[in-house]
């Protein structure tokens, strides 16, 4: 008997071996202590098959045991296969229908996006002569009968019959509240499906949300590191105080020699994003950093690296991170919700007209500069995808991802709005509406939907609607994913009066003034001791000669 659990990236589910009665049983302790014993048909280890993780309990075989295990690159390709296969043929099938024969593809996604998949047994009314409807159907599957009654009247005749890639109804799509004139019934012993489209999810697919709509921002002129900064060198660079340490190095305040600025230096071991295997992750951080020029986005200047750590150059915000604040304060007042929630949405939707997912909001991901405005950092999971399409990897805090990323259905900039719900309700309360005690729970209850949380009374009318709306389980359904884009959440009641213009020129006075007395300053964020960590080994493999 061996350990089974400690080291492998799988997910084991115990298998009654064929028609045999031998059981198979497997110990579960933690620390040493003991749990549980597990028999057939127990699952464990599911977490790993969604993100790389540690685990929390060691699970032993107690008897000869058989298991079946699914590693996670497999589990991946096959909900992403999944996904991409539903996708193209329901894209097939939408490309026969006339009306959409002029729609670029990346509409077709959407409406591929947001059609239903609907079963009819036969003999089943799928519509009525004489109903009004505001749907239209496209046959996946099967055989539909049309049957007309005459003008005269009498009883309904056989003028047609449909087969898959047939539709009708689509006069219902226009606004006319046209009256259906013919029965349409599934005709098919085993029954038949119907890809549904009704007229709020076409008009939203179609219009397409403004922030979808590629700006074609000319970014030639952002690539290249600004010439202000090319000149600094490694050994030009002090370091004053440890703002902050990450999962993959420290974040310094530190000094340029000749210069009076402070900067943030973000130092990541190289050897540690290797065995996390984060190295796209970060060159992806780098180039979507340094590309943005945004008032709520921390600015990266420029980065270095040598065979031990890479370097990111960044804009010191010195009021601290958002977080260390809320902790303080408990939560925060609708206005001071409002104010954050803002210059998030101001940051997002820059990134989103640049075809940019930021999937890691969090109170710990926002800091404020010494004026008290709010900026975005960290952009470790932030991800260029192309209009109209979705991305698979999980990634995010458990407490912040979205159903859809759980369920590894892909997700784009909708998971983004999801998270912003998470956050006003982070903000108000003080803790996120989903919790549980460890990430599996949390991903559980996040499924379950934001219908079933409790509100709590500090949470106005207005905030807890704009939450709802920003955290429906379908993607597609969310405030800002609609055909305005991030306009219709700016237009929520919710901010009803804010100044976004006096945000934008930054003359709007901010909730809380950080006090900051100089640029040397790092009272606002939390002590650290010094790193003791041992010196991180070399790495000179290259993969970062980019960076
Ligand atoms: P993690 O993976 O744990 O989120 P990380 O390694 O990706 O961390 P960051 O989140 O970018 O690192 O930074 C870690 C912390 O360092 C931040 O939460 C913040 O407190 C501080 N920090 C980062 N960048 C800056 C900055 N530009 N100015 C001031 N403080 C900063
Ligand atoms: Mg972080």
């Amino acid at each position: 008997m061996c350990s089974l659990y400690r080291s492998f990236g799988c997910v084991y589910l115990l298998l009654e071996p064929y028609w045999k009665c031998t059981h198979g049983k497997v110990e579960v302790t933690k620390d040493g202590k003991f749990l549980t014993t597990m028999g057939k048909c127990k699952v464990f280890g599911e977490l790993a098959i969604l993100y790389n993780c540690t685990r929390t309990a060691t699970v032993k075989a107690l008897t000869n045991t058989k298991l079946w295990a699914i590693d996670r690159p497999c589990f991946q390709a096959i909900m992403m296969k999944t996904s991409l296969v539903r996708q193209a043929e329901i894209v097939d099938l939408l490309h026969k229908v006339q009306i959409f024969q002029h729609f670029p593809e990346e509409t077709l996604n959407k409406i591929a996006d947001v059609v239903e998949e609907t079963y009819y047994d036969d003999g089943d009314y799928i519509v009525r002569q004489g109903a009004v409807g505001d749907t239209m159907y496209i046959i996946q599957k099967g055989k539909c009968h049309v049957t007309q009654r005459p003008g005269s009247g009498g009883s309904p005749r056989l003028t047609n019959t449909l087969k898959k890639g047939d539709y009708f109804g689509q006069g219902s799509l226009d606004g006319r509240d046209e009256k259906r004139d013919a029965n349409v019934i599934a005709a098919d012993k085993e029954g038949i499906v119907c890809l549904t489209l009704d007229r709020d999810s076409f008009l939203q697919a179609t219009g397409g949300p403004d922030s979808f709509i590629s700006k074609s921002v000319d970014d030639s002129k952002n690539k290249k590191v600004d010439s202000e900064f090319a000149d600094i060198r490694l050994p030009d660079i002090s370091v004053v105080a440890t703002l902050g340490v990450g999962g993959f190095g420290r974040v310094e305040l530190v000094r340029v020699n000749g210069r009076n600025q402070t900067y943030a230096l973000k130092q990541l071991k190289k050897k540690h994003i290797v065995e996390t295997r984060q190295q796209e992750h970060i060159m992806s951080e780098k180039k979507i950093m340094l590309e943005s020029r945004c008032n709520f986005i921390v600015r990266l200047y420029r980065t270095f690296s040598d065979s031990k750590y890479l370097y990111m150059l960044l804009e010191a915000c010195l009021g601290g991170e958002l977080w260390t604040i809320l902790r303080d304060k408990g939560s925060f007042d609708d206005g001071t919700t409002r104010f954050y929630t803002a210059c998030v949405i101001e940051a997002l939707s820059y990134l989103h007209n640049k075809g940019i997912v930021y999937r890691d909001l969090k109170p710990e991901n926002i800091l404020l500069d010494s004026q008290g405005y709010g900026k975005l950092v960290d952009f470790g999971f932030a991800k260029k995808i192309n209009q109209g399409r979705k991305t698979w990897t999980f990634c995010g805090t458990p407490e912040y991802v979205a159903p859809e990323i759980i369920l590894n259905k892909g997700h784009d900039f909708s998971a983004d709005y999801w998270s912003l719900g998470i956050l006003m309700f982070e903000l108000l309360t003080g803790s996120p509406p989903f919790t549980g005690s460890d990430p599996m729970k949390t991903y559980n209850i996040i499924l379950k939907g934001m219908d079933m949380i409790e509100f709590p009374r500090k949470i106005t009318r207005n905030a807890a609607n704009m939450i709802k709306k920003l955290c429906k389980d379908n993607p597609t359904e969310r405030l800002g994913y609609q055909k305005n884009g991030l306009k219709d959440i700016q237009k929520h009641k919710w901010f009803d009066g804010f100044n976004w213009e006096g945000l934008k020129k930054r003359t709007l006075a901010p909730p809380i003034v950080p006090h900051v007395r100089s640029n040397s300053d790092t009272t606002n964020f939390d002590d650290y001791p010094p790193d003791t960590d041992p010196v991180p080994p070399d790495d000179m493999s290259g993969w970062d000669k980019d960076f």
